[in-house]
């Protein structure tokens, strides 16, 4: 997107001439205390912060409210897993056990540690040091949802504005990208994709197979985000492991006008490998050049299953060196503010109000 666009998004979406100013122009802002992260917006769509999950043992590389406090962190999102009580032994219906795992985001809310991003006007617009986290109460997985739409409304009701619609298993939606087969959306899932444009939830195509991503795609009226992936590495296009994406289907992404996600996941290709931050941060010039900047956003996974991070990264707090490799490669300010959380504010901005 172009300058004068992205001012007619800001402008269109309601969001503050701050936090557009944040953007693109890098206006100065409140201080952080750090150096690193001062001014800027940090904004992580997809993480698992304890104490979500909390039966799990403790994961020290869980984001705790105190690190993210650490680099004032503006907004996470506390992802409850969908498909969890297939996968494990859980108490109850997918439905139930994802309801139980959101109870303590609604616990820390109630306490006043966190603010639900409800509406555009929930969002930070300003890097302020000191205010509580603003929390995007997300389910990954459709699972959850057992097929009936009336359980959407109940998770919206309940706070949820965020959904990846397949996790690690085909579900009654669509394809995952683990799985041996691929297709279209289902009717379940075309309904539930242009429920979430009328109600006001972002859809995450994450997990979400080619012909799946393609249909949410053409379904959505609403720009999509691929919440935590990473593009397959330079001429080992395909291999590799699955969950990453090719650059046809980041392109379908942004051409909706969505945000694709990188995240600190460590492995070795063929030729290539992706196993520092350095390498991190030239993946998003690779993908600046190719798909823009305004189109690449963080979103780390923290407390989820990634297997290795790359060297360097131990948890959100860890992005301070990030943000320096970022420079090392030649980014600006105004693309580490895009990328560190600016895309995915306004894309929240959008798609709440
Ligand atoms: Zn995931």
């Amino acid at each position: 997107m172009r300058r004068r666009q992205f001012l007619g998004y800001c402008a269109a979406s309601g969001l503050s001439s701050a936090l557009c100013g944040q953007s693109i122009g890098g206006e100065p802002q409140e201080s952080t205390g750090n150096p690193a992260t001062a001014g800027l917006l940090i904004a992580d769509p997809h993480a698992h912060p304890y104490p979500i999950n909390a039966t799990r043992s403790y994961d020290p590389a869980k984001p705790l409210l105190e690190i993210m406090a650490q680099i004032n962190m503006a907004l996470s999102a506390f992802a409850a897993v969908g498909d969890l009580a297939y996968h494990s032994r859980r108490f109850g219906t997918p439905f139930m056990d994802t309801r139980d795992q959101l109870l303590p985001v609604k616990r820390l809310e109630e306490k006043g540690q966190i603010r639900l991003a409800l509406r555009a006007a929930d969002l930070p617009v300003i890097a302020t040091a000191g205010k509580p986290l603003v929390g995007l109460m997300a389910i990954e997985g459709g699972d959850a949802l057992e097929g009936r739409l009336e359980n959407l409304d109940t998770f919206h009701a309940y706070g949820v504005r965020m959904l990846t619609l397949v996790h690690d298993r085909d579900n009654e939606l669509g394809y995952n990208q683990r799985s041996g087969n691929d297709g279209r959306l289902s009717r379940f899932g075309i309904d539930v994709v242009e429920k979430m444009n009328k109600t006001g939830m972002l859809v995450d195509v994450a997990h979400a197979k080619t012909q799946t991503l393609q249909s949410i795609a053409e379904v959505s009226a609403m720009p999509l985000i691929d919440s935590h992936t990473s593009p397959f590495l330079p001429g080992e296009e395909g291999t590799g492991p699955r969950r990453l994406r090719t650059w046809q289907e980041m392109e379908i992404v942004a051409g909706t006008g969505g945000v694709i996600c990188t995240w600190p996941l460590a492995y070795s290709g063929k030729i290539g490998h992706r196993d520092s931050l350095k390498d991190w941060a030239e993946e998003i010039v690779r993908m600046k050049t190719r798909l823009g900047i305004e189109h690449c956003g963080l979103g780390t996974d923290g407390g989820g299953g990634l297997p290795h991070f790359v060297q360097g990264w131990k948890s959100i707090a860890s992005l301070p060196d990030l943000i320096g490799e970022m420079r090392n490669a030649g980014l600006t300010q105004d693309d580490i503010a895009a990328f560190v959380g600016g895309n995915v504010l306004r894309l929240l901005g959008k798609i709440l109000a």
